[in-house]
């Protein structure tokens, strides 16, 4: 049968990884990816600094200390 011999040749390569660090980021980054940018979306959402965890300003997702921090290096970057 083909299709097994597929789904044996999917199991086996599972296995395969170097380390067990690398066979977790592997068996876990969909979950972790989402975790990440589930985060930032609910801070947004709910209208605290991604950076801290004090309110944000409206309609940014900084509070005053960290809007003036990214102001500050983003004028930094534009002059250099
Ligand atoms: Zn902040």
């Amino acid at each position: 049968m083909v299709i097994k011999k597929l789904w044996r040749k999917v199991r086996g390569q599972k296995k395969e990884y170097s380390n067990r660090f690398l066979k977790f980021y592997h068996e876990n980054k969909t979950r972790l990816n989402k975790e990440r940018r589930g985060s930032y979306h609910v801070k947004q959402k709910k209208g605290i600094c991604v950076r801290c965890k004090r309110k944000s300003l409206k309609n940014i997702v900084f509070c005053s200390y960290h809007r003036k921090k990214q102001q500050e290096y983003n004028k930094k970057a534009r002059s250099t």
